[in-house]
């Protein structure tokens, strides 16, 4: 994402299909990371409910806020107060096609997946008479064909088959067997989702791509479905249309910078001082003078308010 140079203001929603490390891992990096690149207003985190309060999205945010507070605690007075707020958004896990959002004519409902535990869920976006599905992971369910019947564009968790996950991670076949085809969905299951949803393009996510793979998850999936197919890679971009499907990937360097920041950035309100104790204060070398503080921005509060 940080590749892509997003505008980073605007970039203050995350809805979360689970709580899985590798779903949320980098919650706190976009939080922090889009705080110092632009984002002056809270970072909103949507996600479900899980079997008790401690496993849902709430439990999960309040924790994140925990485990940084020396991060945060850090930034006062240097970067905008608001920027620095996390605000959770937790729904009930069993709710089928449940509003999560809605505002400016976007719509996204929720339904739940099958996945290890209670607690993970598939989106829905509607807008503007266009549909995407967003399946989280899940082992094929009733409640992603039922909610993604005659959606535009859908995205379902591909697994591995077990004889590749077998081979490509030295698993046995009964550990390999039950990852692949009982808590995900192997290319067969893929499949015959999507013989069943006939979106305008299937997408298949949550592979690491290898041709020899590839090559094992297609020949599955062609046995139950022919259809539009894409294996999704990282940085795969779509640009969809009432008439087309434009598929396109995203070229960029491996060392960008955010993009600049705006006036309502740098205005925003600062308060609070980061401070140390004079013990870390008497450390400071004498043989060193940093240059004098500039003013603070035009309108913007000063740090200490
Ligand atoms: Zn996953
Ligand atoms: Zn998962």
């Amino acid at each position: 994402m940080a590749a892509q140079r997003p505008e980073f203001h605007k970039v203050d929603k995350v809805f979360a299909s689970h709580l899985h490390t590798d779903h949320v891992g980098d919650a706190a990096a976009l939080w922090v990371g889009g705080w110092l690149s632009g984002r002056y207003t809270p970072l909103h985190i949507f996600g479900p409910s899980g079997s008790s309060p401690e496993l849902g999205t709430a439990a999960f945010v309040d924790g994140l806020k925990k485990a940084y507070a020396w991060d945060i605690s850090g930034r006062a007075g240097i970067l905008p107060d608001d920027g620095g707020k996390l605000v959770a958004h937790e729904f009930d896990f069993k709710q089928i096609g449940g509003v999560v959002y809605e505002k400016n004519g976007v719509k996204i409902t929720s339904f739940p997946a099958v996945h290890v535990l209670d607690g993970s869920v598939s989106y829905r976006l509607d807008w503007n008479g266009l549909s995407f599905v967003f399946g989280g992971d899940s082992a094929p369910n009733k409640w992603f064909i039922e909610q993604s019947r005659g959606a535009d564009f859908v995205v379902h968790e591909l697994f591995y088959t077990p004889e590749g996950l077998a081979q490509v991670l030295g698993w046995g076949a009964r550990q390999a067997t039950f990852v692949s085809s009982y808590i995900h969905t192997p290319p067969s299951g893929f499949g015959k989702i999507m013989a069943a949803v006939e979106p305008r393009l299937a997408v298949g996510y949550h592979t690491i791509r290898q041709p020899e793979l590839d090559m094992m998850m297609i020949e599955e999936i062609r046995e139950v479905y022919d259809g539009p197919l894409v294996i999704a890679d990282d940085l795969m971009a779509w640009h969809i249309s009432k008439d087309s499907i434009v598929q396109r990937e995203v070229v960029s360097s491996e060392r960008v910078q955010a993009p600049p920041t705006t006036d309502g950035y740098r205005r925003a309100k600062r308060s609070g001082e980061a401070t140390y104790s004079d013990f870390t204060a008497s450390g400071k070398w004498k043989g060193y003078q940093p240059p004098p503080l500039p003013p603070a921005e035009p309108g913007a509060a000063p740090a200490g308010d």
